[in-house]
């Protein structure tokens, strides 16, 4: 019989982290957290192998040794933790690590497990090597942890029946299986959880190669025309993030059908990623605007995160959360003692002068500047 794939929880499928929560955030062109029903379109895109896997070739090369080593002695695997940013294959390799061991597939994610009877309900029917999977692991309560402990450990559930004095403990053996978890805040994790995965890899952002392949990979599933110069400009929009490239590829492909010849170029790619409002940079309409205020409204002064959020419309956590990793990431902002600044990067990226080092904004613009309050942290 074949392995089994059951999906108790769609995996980032239940309620979003606060600051993704707002409809306009996680409908972004560039959100790293998936679109409603992406989820579907993606699975038929998913690589099914390690040598699909595209990148990330510390991580393939370990974990190959620890599949095969498994599989050599017959046993399941240890349990493996996977953390970085969203969008960047976790539930993926749970998917591949289970394909490769012939193990069946069962998803589910921190938020969906409110009880410890909800945990204690999915091991219970779990079968011998199956790969279960958790996604946003670090968001797993207390009481459903403390069931996890000794299940990963001895695989055993400690189940109390009744109530009171008359409380009984009962221990109920499993079946040996692996853990898989997901997470994009290892530091959210607590350590006795986390030190219970005997493999514990990160995922960094890809390349603009490695997303070239990914997007030539795709596309070519997709049954879609693809040159690669075109490949090439929509990966360098995707900000190192595979679900992103992938993403912007339909979308380009929905521009093409509808403006073009259906084949996707250079041309094309571009028109079409301007069209949806993602520039060179993979920056979208309001990440531009908080350059725009930080270097126009504000003169390239520092300004403090909450000032900087209300000039945007946004609220400072979601700014703080959503929109500045990848502005600091890119370089284009700095955060200071005094509050975030535009770097260099994002005058140039706007086209503006990049002002003197030294010689004050006022000075170079004759502007009266408005008082700016430092009022939260800027660290
Ligand atoms: P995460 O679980 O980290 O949020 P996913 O595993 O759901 O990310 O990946 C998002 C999308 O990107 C999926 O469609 C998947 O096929 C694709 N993807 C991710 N990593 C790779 C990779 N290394 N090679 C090819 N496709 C990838």
């Amino acid at each position: 019989m074949s392995p089994r794939r059951e999906i108790l929880a769609e995996p980032g499928g239940a309620a979003p982290a606060p600051a993704e929560a707002s409809a306009g955030v996680a409908a972004r062109p560039v959100a790293a957290i998936a679109h409603e029903g992406e989820l579907a379109l993606e699975a038929n895109l998913r690589p099914r192998s390690l040598d699909e896997f595209v990148g990330q070739q510390e991580l393939r090369e370990r974990l190959s040794i620890v599949l095969e080593a498994a599989r050599r002695r017959g046993q399941s695997v240890d349990h493996l933790l996977f953390a970085g940013p969203p969008g960047l294959g976790k539930t993926t390799l749970a998917g591949i690590v289970a394909a490769e061991m012939r193990a069946n597939l069962r998803i589910t994610s921190g938020p969906a497990l409110i009880r410890s009877g909800d945990v204690a309900a999915i091991l219970t029917g779990l079968e011998e090597g199956d790969v279960l999977f958790i996604d946003e692991i670090h968001r797993l309560g207390r009481a459903v942890e403390e069931v996890l402990y000794p299940a990963m450990e001895d695989f055993q559930l400690d189940i109390v029946i009744g109530k009171g004095p008359t409380a009984r403990s009962l221990r109920l053996d499993l079946p040996r299986f692996t853990l898989v978890g997901a997470t994009t805040r290892t530091g959210l994790m607590t350590g006795p959880l986390r030190d219970r995965f005997g493999f514990v890899a990160r995922l960094d952002h890809y390349s603009p190669p490695e997303l070239e392949k990914i997007v030539v990979r795709s596309a070519q599933l997709l049954g879609v025309e693809l040159q690669p110069d075109g490949a090439a400009e929509i990966a360098g929009r995707s900000r190192g993030t595979p679900r992103l490239a992938i993403r912007l590829l339909r979308r380009v492909r929905d521009f093409v059908e509808v403006r073009g010849t259906g084949v996707i170029t250079y041309d094309t790619a571009r028109a079409g990623l301007d069209q949806f409002g993602v520039d060179e940079l993979g920056l979208d309409q309001l990440d531009r605007t908080i350059l725009e205020t930080l270097c126009i409204r504000f003169c390239g002064r520092p300004v403090g995160l909450s000032t900087l959020a209300v000039s945007v419309g946004e609220e400072p956590e979601t700014v703080e959360d959503v929109y500045e990793p990848f502005l600091l990431k890119s370089g284009l902002v700095m955060r200071t003692p005094r509050g975030r600044v535009a770097a260099p990067a994002a005058y140039e990226h706007l086209g503006l002068p990049v002002p003197e080092e030294g010689a004050g904004p006022q000075s170079e613009r004759g502007l009266v500047l408005p008082t700016l309050f430092d009022d939260e942290r800027a660290s």
